[in-house]
């Protein structure tokens, strides 16, 4: 059930949040062993919130998203409920306040089913990293759910919540959206607060919605975009209602394909079941011009690794086992210092910690942080010049279908590789959504659509017309429940 269907039900009476809520409940728990994709589930909260939501509904005032089950992210901050980030280091932290997203969920009575798994603090492709568990791809239990936000990716589409929250720092909303068949949004960079999400590169992330479908993405950003005094990265740009953008015409837009997105060595069923949605954009009224260049396009994923461990480094050396979360006891305080870090971190997270500091040291600023922000520009200046021509961009959202787990852990390059079509949309900070647009031997192929600065608008009207024309979004998968 999507949120507007699941409205009108609640609307009508036809069905209370309790029972709802009950009934994903209990879906959790018979897909869960499959799944995995919570790290807590809050059930005891989620009937209490439901109650309310019933009586606010009895009374006639219920917002779009009252009484009505989503799923956060572990590394959003949620009042009272563990945060763990995936990480040994936040195993156990309980944090004080919620995330602006969080509050803004709350304001709307939404149902809080719990936290979702991700690879260790965002940083990964497949939630492989996670220091908890891997998820699984509800299509196919032997793969990735794709990462970092993995586990609302795979909880939406297993029926375990209406919806979800992710972060995405360079992919990371978008790729599990593909890799699962659902919507995903990356909003444009200071559309939503990123108060009270844990920081992982503070100029590239960016919180945004996990869907069934297009109408239930413009719902969601509804509730959650707007500038807020606590992230003095929100802009104060009035948020539009985004669901007034939803036609299924696409007259009179122009839509550019760059060419360097469709990479070498991408999966050819990909490629051709691009193509074949992006004519079908044609065919629904818009002009596509097949040959735009991007030439920067290959620098961004250099870029990306550079400038993302750096600002990790930074914002990861505030866990030194005295102000949050896991401490080592036992020792000098260097050592307290040393083994709190050696401990608490996993494999990947340290290895970005490492390349940062490299990268920000001394002798190599300039040649490479400073390098990578000076190519970042003009990244950025390719994509503010192309949307002078078209209103959106189209590519595929990753050049292969979902991986096996295990197939890539051991090599980092590979993995880094599965990001190529994703990241250099946060390096220019413009928002970008992942559809589902078909599919190669029963696993799921993703379509990006990228737009200019602030103009969600756009992007969600041409994934709304193809997901009108399509009906790739309501396939779901066939999961054997495991009665607990
Ligand atoms: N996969 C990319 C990385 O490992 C992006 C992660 C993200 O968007 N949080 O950094």
């Amino acid at each position: 059930m999507t949120i507007h269907e699941a409205h009108q039900l609640l609307k009508n009476k036809q069905l209370s949040s309790v029972e709802l809520t009950g009934a994903y409940l209990e879906r959790i728990s018979r897909v869960e062993p499959e799944v995995r994709a919570f790290v807590t589930v809050t059930d005891k909260l989620a009937l209490e919130q439901a109650q309310k939501a019933d009586e606010l509904i009895a009374s006639g005032h219920a917002g779009p998203l009252a009484g009505i089950p989503v799923l956060v992210k572990d590394n959003m901050c949620t009042r009272g409920v563990k945060t763990t980030c995936s990480s040994k280091m936040l195993e156990n932290l309980v944090p004080p306040y919620d995330a602006t997203v969080v509050a803004r969920l709350n304001e709307g009575n939404a149902v809080i089913m719990g936290k979702s798994n991700l690879d260790e603090f965002a940083m990964g492709s497949s939630t492989e990293n996670s220091a908890l568990f891997t998820t699984h791809n509800p299509w196919d239990l032997s793969r990735v759910p794709g990462g970092s936000s993995g586990g609302s990716a795979a909880a939406v589409v297993a029926g375990e919540t209406v919806y979800a929250l992710g972060s995405d720092t360079g992919g990371s909303i978008r790729q599990p959206a593909g890799f699962c068949s659902v919507v995903g949004l990356k909003p444009t960079y200071g559309r939503v607060s990123r108060y009270g999400l844990v920081a992982f590169a503070s100029s590239l992330d960016q919180i945004g919605p996990l869907t069934q479908d297009v109408t239930d993405c413009a719902l969601v950003l509804n509730a959650i975009a707007g500038y807020d005094y606590r992230d003095s990265t929100s802009v104060t740009y009035p948020v539009p209602d985004y669901t007034q953008c939803l036609t299924a015409d696409l007259k009179g837009l122009r839509i550019g394909v760059p060419g360097e997105y469709f990479v070498q060595g991408m999966q050819p069923e990909v490629e051709t079941a691009i193509k074949t949605a992006i004519g079908k954009l044609e065919e629904l009224g818009a002009s596509v011009d097949w040959e735009v260049s991007l030439p920067h396009t290959p620098c961004a994923l250099a870029v990306y690794y550079i400038i993302a461990p750096s600002e990790a480094s930074a914002n990861l050396a505030r866990y030194d086992g005295v102000k949050y979360g896991f401490s080592y006891q036992g020792g000098s305080m260097w050592e307290e210092m040393e083994k709190t870090r050696q401990y608490g971190f996993g494999a990947e997270v340290k290895r970005r910690i490492m390349l940062g500091t490299y990268a920000l040291s001394a002798g190599y600023y300039d040649a490479y942080y400073l390098k990578a922000q000076k190519v970042r520009t003009l990244i950025r200046r390719e994509f503010d010049l192309a949307f002078e021509k078209y209103d959106a961009l189209v590519t595929p959202t990753s050049p292969s279908v979902p991986f096996k787990i295990g197939e890539k852990v051991d090599d980092p390059l590979q993995m880094y590789l599965s990001d190529v079509c994703t990241l250099p949309i946060n390096i220019a900070g413009v928002p970008a959504i992942s559809i589902p647009a078909g599919f190669a031997d029963g696993l799921p192929i993703g379509m990006q659509i990228i737009g200019k600065h602030f103009a969600e608008e756009t992007i969600l009207k041409v994934a709304y017309a193809y997901e009108q024309a399509t009906d790739w979004h309501k396939r779901k998968p066939e999961i054997s429940e495991t009665a607990q």
